[in-house]
C-alpha cells in the first residue's frame, strides 16, 4: 500500500515510517517540523519506497494514497500549550483535510487519539465506554477538545460518507527519538539524571500513568490499521500504573545519577490518575505490550547518553 503518515518525523510517526517500509509498504511522510525533526528519518531518505513532504495539515493536500495515519500534532503539554490556537486547528482542520482526502481517494484513515480525551477521570481503569471529565476552557483543552473533535469528524465521516476509519487512544507512550528538550515525564527526568541535574516532580509526585514502550505502542497502531471492520476506539497503553515519585526513583537508580528530587507546582488539570484497560485491545487485535518498564527506561537511557555525549 501507499501509506501518508502525517507527524511522520515526530517521536511515534518516525518509528511507524520505519515499520511500514520493513513490512514492504511505500511510505510519504508529512510533516511541517514543529516538534518533530529531520533527524529522525534521515536514514530512510536512501529508502526508494520513502518520500517526504514539508506541509501544514491545516491546510488541503491533494496526494493520491491508499491509507492514511494521521499523527500530525504536538503531544506534550509544553509543546502543544505554547500555541494552543495552531494546535486545535492542526487536531481540527487536520481532520477535515485528510478526511477529505481520504473521502477522496477511498483510502482507510486511522486517527491517533488520545487518553487525554478522558481529561481528569473519575473512573480508573479508563475504558472506551467512559465519555472522560474534561474542562473545556482550560490550558489543555486545546488538545484535549482538538482530539475530542477530531474523534467526532472521525465517526461523522464514518457514518456519514461510510469512510473506513480506525480511532486509536494512545496513552503515555516513550522511547528513542522522543526529542530530548520534548518536556514530557520520561525524557525530561532522563536528560536531567543523565546530566546529574535536579529532577523536577511537578505537584506531590504522587500522580500516577502508565507508560508504554514505542515498539509495543507502533505494533498495537499497526495491527489496528489492518484489522478490517474496527471503526470505534481502542485503547493502547501499558496496563501497569506507577506514580511520579517512584518513577523519578527508577531512573535515578538505572542511570545511576546523583540527581536529587526537586518539588515544582502542578501544572493547572493535571490528571491525578491515568491507567488503560486493554480488554478491548487484546479481544479484538490480541495485543497487549511486551516490554516491561526496566526494559524500555533502559533503551531509552541508552537512546539519550548517545544523544547528550554527540
Ligand atoms: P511529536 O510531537 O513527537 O510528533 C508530532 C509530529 O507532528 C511532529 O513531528 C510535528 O512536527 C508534527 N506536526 C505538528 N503539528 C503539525 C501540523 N500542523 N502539520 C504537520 N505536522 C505537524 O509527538 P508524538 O508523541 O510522536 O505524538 C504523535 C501523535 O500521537 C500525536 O497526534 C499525539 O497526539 C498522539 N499521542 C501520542 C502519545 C504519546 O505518549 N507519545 C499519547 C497520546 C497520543
Ligand atoms: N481536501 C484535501 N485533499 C483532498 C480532498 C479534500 O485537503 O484530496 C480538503 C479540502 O480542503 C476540503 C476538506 O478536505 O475542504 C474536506 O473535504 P470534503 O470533501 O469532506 O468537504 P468539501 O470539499 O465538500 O468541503
Ligand atoms: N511531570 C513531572 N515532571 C516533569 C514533567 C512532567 O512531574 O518534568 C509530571 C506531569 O505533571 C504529569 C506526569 O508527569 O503528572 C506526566 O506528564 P507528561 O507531560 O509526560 O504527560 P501527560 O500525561 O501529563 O500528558
Amino acid at each position: 500500500m501507499k501509506i501518508l503518515v502525517t507527524g511522520g518525523a515526530g517521536f511515534l510517526g518516525s518509528h511507524l515510517c520505519e515499520k511500514l517500509l520493513l513490512t514492504g509498504h511505500e511510505v510519504v511522510a508529512l510533516d511541517n517540523l514543529v516538534t518533530g525533526s529531520k533527524a529522525n528519518i534521515d536514514h530512510l531518505f536512501s529508502n526508494s519506497k520513502f518520500e517526504f513532504i514539508r506541509h501544514d495539515v491545516t491546510f488541503p493536500i491533494y496526494l493520491e494514497i491508499e491509507g492514511i495515519f494521521n499523527l500530525a500534532c504536538p503531544a506534550s503539554p509544553k509543546k502543544y500549550q505554547s500555541d494552543p490556537v495552531q494546535t486545535l486547528k492542526t487536531s481540527v482542520h487536520g481532520a477535515i483535510n485528510l478526511l477529505g482526502l481520504a473521502k477522496r481517494t477511498k483510502a482507510k484513515i486511522l486517527q491517533a487519539s488520545t487518553s487525554e480525551i478522558y481529561g481528569d477521570p473519575n473512573v480508573s481503569p479508563q475504558n472506551e465506554s467512559y465519555w472522560g471529565n474534561v474542562n473545556p476552557i482550560g490550558i489543555r483543552s486545546c488538545y484535549d477538545e482538538g482530539k475530542r473533535a477530531a474523534e467526532t469528524l472521525f465517526s461523522d465521516y464514518h457514518r456519514q460518507y461510510n469512510l473506513d476509519i480506525r480511532i486509536a487512544r494512545i496513552f503515555n507512550t516513550y522511547g528513542p527519538k522522543m526529542a530530548e528538550d520534548d518536556g514530557r515525564v520520561v525524557s525530561n527526568f532522563i536528560v536531567q539524571a543523565l546530566s546529574n541535574q535536579p529532577i523536577t516532580i511537578y505537584g506531590d509526585g504522587n500522580q500516577t500513568r502508565s507508560f508504554c514502550y514505542v515498539d509495543d505502542l507502533i505494533s498495537g497502531l499497526v495491527k489496528l490499521f489492518d484489522q478490517p471492520g474496527i471503526n470505534t476506539p481502542v485503547n493502547l497503553g501499558n496496563p501497569v500504573a506507577i506514580n511520579m515519585k517512584d518513577l523519578a526513583n527508577e531512573i535515578i537508580k538505572y542511570t545511576k545519577s546523583e540527581s536529587k528530587l526537586v518539588f515544582k507546582d502542578l501544572p493547572q488539570d493535571d490528571p491525578v490518575d491515568r491507567l488503560p484497560d486493554i480488554t478491548k485491545a487484546r479481544k479484538i487485535l490480541n495485543w497487549e505490550p511486551f516490554v516491561d518498564r526496566e526494559a524500555g527506561l533502559n533503551k531509552t537511557i541508552e537512546y539519550f547518553k548517545n544523544i547528550l555525549s554527540a
